[in-house]
């Protein structure tokens, strides 16, 4: 049967970036988005998890009460093994701007004595709250910190996270490169396979 209309999700998400890779990514569904983007009259999540799962469920459920709709939301990050993890939950708040945050913590891996390791990875986790279930799933991808920003594509860390199988960096990648291996093309890969259960969204 083909479908009629379209099903109306919340994008829960203020991040182009994000929105740009999450709608290309699931851009054969029969799904139609309403986004954050200009809605000043929602209040922000609180992202006060300790997990980007926790975070994502927080906020898609904070913005399904808002809005009623079903809710797509994700959280994600850097996680760097020389740092113990960080800046993790914290990627986007570890410093005021994109920019500043590449310089942060390139400053504070260069200031390490003796060599460090450069290995790091991005983690995606992904929650839609549908009217009667919830899909949660995660993906990550592994790279290694180049030692300055390189390319001008995508948004965040991607100019410093270096991906040796491809010898390039994120930034230097176009969407569709990207949305082949990354942490966020994972999650929503999985997702999709969930997403076929439902066969109105297909
Ligand atoms: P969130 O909106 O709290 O999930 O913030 C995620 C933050 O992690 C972003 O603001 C970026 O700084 C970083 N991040 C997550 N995914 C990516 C990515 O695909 N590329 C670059 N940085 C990312």
């Amino acid at each position: 049967m083909i479908p009629t209309s379209k099903l109306r999700f919340l994008l829960a998400t203020q991040n182009k970036g994000k929105v740009r890779e999450i709608c290309s990514a699931l851009s054969l569904f029969n799904i139609e988005f309403e986004f954050l983007l200009g809605r000043d009259d929602l209040p922000e999540a609180l992202e006060s998890g300790t997990t980007f799962a926790e975070n994502a469920r927080l906020k898609a459920e904070h913005y399904h009460q808002l809005t009623g709709l079903p809710t797509l939301a994700e959280d994600s990050g850097l996680v760097v093994d020389a740092l113990g993890g960080k800046p993790g939950v914290h990627s986007a708040r570890f410093a005021p701007t994109d920019k500043e945050r590449i310089e942060k913590l390139l400053r504070i891996l260069d200031s390490r004595p003796g060599p460090s390791s450069r290995s790091a990875r991005f983690v995606s986790a992904i929650c839609l709250l549908l009217p009667e279930d919830v899909i949660e799933v995660t993906g990550e991808v592994q790279g290694e910190l180049a030692q300055e920003p390189r390319g001008t594509h995508g948004f965040g860390y991607d100019p410093i996270f270096y991906y040796p199988p491809l010898g390039k960096t994120f930034a230097q990648m176009t969407v569709e490169e990207k949305n082949q291996i990354s942490h966020r093309a994972q999650a929503l890969e999985k997702l999709s396979v969930s997403l076929h259960q439902y066969p109105d969204i297909c």
